[in-house]
Formats: structure tokens, sequence, C-alpha cells
């Protein structure tokens, strides 16, 4: 790419800068072999910096290979003193109580491991990263995606105020509705689920002991996320007639039902903020790269949020595009031809493929109503709570160290 600066605006133009595309901005800048690509990162939004008085509705369960790939990035820093470490995780079906041997119970005393991850505002995280020093030499464009063309030499980037941009690769990361890949004409597969997730904070009666609490029920999973203050977040997934009776209920009537609803896990809760609803869905992007195009995140893949995966594969996503590249790189390979990019496409679509068949199966298994189908579920948790090799396991791809995660999530990277 030595020659690029004569020919290209840039050699990488990254759109969409969420948690997703500004983290794989600041890891290409961190990266010895790609350091001296120039990336520009298109957004119309700008960054928000987050309010440390009123913490925002939305946060996400990071896995540990979030955690190291964040350090990598050099965000992690300023995230972890807002983050809530979570050491333990309980599931367990309506018809079952915490207590009993068929509630799935995962420790991180049972591992190696100081916790199991943990939970963060999602404009935290957006904004560390944006932060990050690494980011300093990536070129912000204030801006929306509306055309792309691409030839044998060069992409072309056209942005909604009319400014042109030409580079030699264009990145998708702009979200589950992703303009980049319609664009690209790349198809995808899946469906938008019949449930809606219902967000809030909230104040509950007895301690939430730094766990993550799931309880499913038959229209889909409650989660009691552990917060740093004490609070805890709810994703209740649910029918979409049910979510908007519980986001137009009055807020004495929204508490009571989510307790009721948790099965009094935390004792009495109060609603301790606004509420949000968010529609459901699980596509897969048919292809993830092109001859100078590639997708990355919720651009690619669009998950449901039960086991709380969504960004965590976006951001190995990241780490493994940049893996393929820097190698690409040393081997003096054209880093825009489909050779090099069908690398990233084999290797991140098989492992996402994975995670989100399970989800999409254990969402199916647990809304089924058929009794025969209730008792298979909880026999199926009693077999994995007594399988210690199981768990380990399950952690572990919890964790997101298992399976053929990247480099860069298998190690704290060095970050003077
Ligand atoms: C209720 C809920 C709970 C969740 N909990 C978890 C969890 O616990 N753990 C977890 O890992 N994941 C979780 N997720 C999933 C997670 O939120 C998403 O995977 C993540 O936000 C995707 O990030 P992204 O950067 O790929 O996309 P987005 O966050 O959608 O960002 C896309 C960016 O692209 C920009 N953009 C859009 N169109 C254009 C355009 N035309 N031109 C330029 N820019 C554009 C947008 O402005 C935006 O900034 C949850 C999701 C939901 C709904």
């Amino acid at each position: 790419m030595a020659t690029s600066r004569r020919k290209f605006d840039f050699d990488i133009v990254i759109v969409g800068s969420g948690m997703v595309g500004t983290c794989l901005a600041a890891l290409l800048a961190g990266d010895d072999a790609l350091s001296s690509l120039k990336i520009a990162l298109v957004d119309p939004a700008a960054p928000r910096k987050p309010d440390d008085r009123a913490m925002d509705l939305r946060v996400s369960a990071l896995s540990r290979a979030s955690e190291r790939i964040l350090t990598a990035a050099r965000a992690w820093d300023a995230i972890v003193p807002h983050a809530s470490p979570y050491s333990d995780m309980v599931v367990w079906d309506a018809a079952s109580t915490p207590e009993r041997p068929d509630a799935l119970r995962f420790s991180a005393a049972e591992t190696a491991e100081p916790n199991l991850g943990h939970i963060v505002e999602n404009l935290r995280v957006q904004w560390a990263l944006h932060e990050s020093p690494l980011l300093r030499g990536v070129t912000e464009v204030r801006s929306a995606l509306a055309g792309l063309e691409f030839d044998e030499n060069s992409a072309r980037v056209t942005l909604e105020d009319g400014r042109r941009l030409t580079c030699q690769i264009v990145i998708g990361a702009d979200g589950s509705q992703s303009v980049a890949r319609q664009l690209a004409g790349i198809g995808r597969s899946g469906w938008a689920y019949d449930q809606t997730a219902v967000v809030a904070h909230l104040h509950t009666g007895k301690p939430h002991r730094e766990t993550a609490w799931q309880r499913f029920l038959p229209n889909g999973p409650l989660a009691f996320l552990p917060l740093q203050d004490g609070r805890v977040s709810l994703v209740w997934s649910t029918t979409p007639d049910e979510a908007a009776s519980l986001q137009a209920a009055s807020e004495a009537e929204f508490s009571e039902r989510v307790a009721i609803a948790s099965d009094h896990v935390l004792g009495q809760v109060t609603l301790a903020s606004g509420r949000a609803g968010f529609p459901l869905a699980l596509w897969h992007a048919r292809a993830y790269v092109q001859p100078r195009l590639a997708l990355v995140g919720d651009a690619a893949h669009t998950i449901h949020p039960l086991a709380g995966q969504g960004v965590n594969l976006g951001f190995l996503d990241c780490a493994s595009l940049v893996q393929v590249l820097a190698a690409a790189s040393a081997k003096g390979e054209e880093l825009h031809g489909l050779r090099v990019l069908r690398r990233y496409e084999r290797w991140r679509r098989s492992e996402n493929a994975v995670v989100m068949g399970v989800c999409d199966t254990i969402n199916r298994l647990f809304t089924e109503k058929s009794v025969a189908i209730a008792g298979l579920r909880r026999f199926g948790l009693s077999m994995v709570t007594s399988q210690p090799y199981l768990r380990r396991t399950l952690v572990e791809r919890a964790l997101g160290v298992g399976g053929d995660a990247p480099q860069l999530a298998r190690r704290i990277a060095a970050t003077n």
C-alpha cells in the first residue's frame, strides 16, 4: 500500500463510528504493520460524552476477549473505572427457581478468571474508543454514506453532503440496517423475532451480588445485569404487545410487573430511569466481503441479546480482520483483493454462525410452550449443571476466549 497516498484520498474508509467501527479504526492505527495506512471514519452522528451523573439506558455485557481487544485499542483504562464486573451468572426456567438443581449457575470461582465479564454503558465504550490516543491519526468525517462504486483500481464513496472520497478498501460498520451492505448488493438471511427487548434501570430490594440473573419466561428471557452503582439494568425480551404495554404502564405498575416476572429474585424493584424498546431480529449477511469491501459488527450479523454476544462478536471481527490484513501486509499482498479478504470472511462467518445458531436455539427452546419440550429443557439444564467440563466450555465461549479467537483476544496487549 506504499504508493496509495498519491492515488487515493484514504487507504481505508470505515463507514459507521459506533463501538465496532471506532474499535476497528483504533486497532488498525495501533498495528505496527498497518499504522501507516490513512484511515477515515465516516458517520453523521458525533460520539456523545457519557454523563457521569445519569447512566445511559444502553449497556452491554463485555467478555474477557472484548476487554483484551479494547486494551489493545487503548480504551479499556478509561472504561474500567465505570464498569461493573460480574462474577456469577444464574439462569433458570420460569417453572423453576434459582435455588433448584435445574438452575444453571456459572461462577468465576470455578475458573482461573477474576470475573465473567463487565457490564458497561455503550456510550462509555464508544467515547473511550473515540478518545483513544490511537484515533489521533484517523480522519473523522461527519456525513452519511450515500453511494458506493467499485472498479479494479479503487473504491469511491459518495457522502450525503455531496463529498466524494476515493480509497482502497471500504469497511461497512454501519449497524444492522447497513447501507454499505445494501449498496454493495449483499443480501442477508434471517428473520425478525416476534419479540421486543424492554430496557430500563432499576433499584432492587436485595443486592445484586455482582451476579447476572436471567429467568426464561414463555414470551422470552428477562435479565437483570448488575450495575456499578448498585442498580440493575433490565433487559426483558417479550412480545411486541407486552413490550408496548410495559412501556405505557405507570412507574408503579411497571415496577410491580417486573418484580413478579423476575419471581422477586432481587425482592421489590423500582424503576430508576426512562424505558426503551428494541425490536429483535437475527440477520446474517450472505457474504462479509467483496473486492475492496468488508463488513464488520452488526452490519454483518445481528443476534438475539439473550447471551449478550452482539458487540463482543463485532470486536472479534475487528481483531480478526486486523490480524488478516497485518499478515497479508507482511507478505506484501494486495490488501483489497478477495484472496486476502476471504480469509477474514471464512474465519469470522463460521465462528459467528455457531454463536448465532446457539442463541437462536436457546430462544426457541425456552419460548416453546409444549410440556414435553419444557421437561426436556429442564433435563438439559440439570445436565449442564452437573457436568463441570461442559460448564467450563460454555464459560470459555462466553468469555470469548474459546473457539478460534484472534491473537488480540487471547492476551493482554502492551499499551505503551
Ligand atoms: C437490548 C439489547 C441488548 C444488548 N446487549 C448486549 C450485550 O450485553 N452484549 C453484547 O455484546 N451486545 C449486546 N447487544 C448488541 C449490541 O448492542 C450491538 O451488537 C452493537 O451495538 C453493534 O455495534 P455496531 O457498532 O456494529 O453498530 P451500531 O451500534 O448500530 O453503530 C452503527 C453506526 O453506524 C452509523 N451509520 C448508520 N448508517 C450510516 C451511514 N449511512 N453512513 C455512515 N454511518 C452510518 C450510525 O450512526 C452508528 O454510529 C444488545 C443489543 C440490544 C438490542
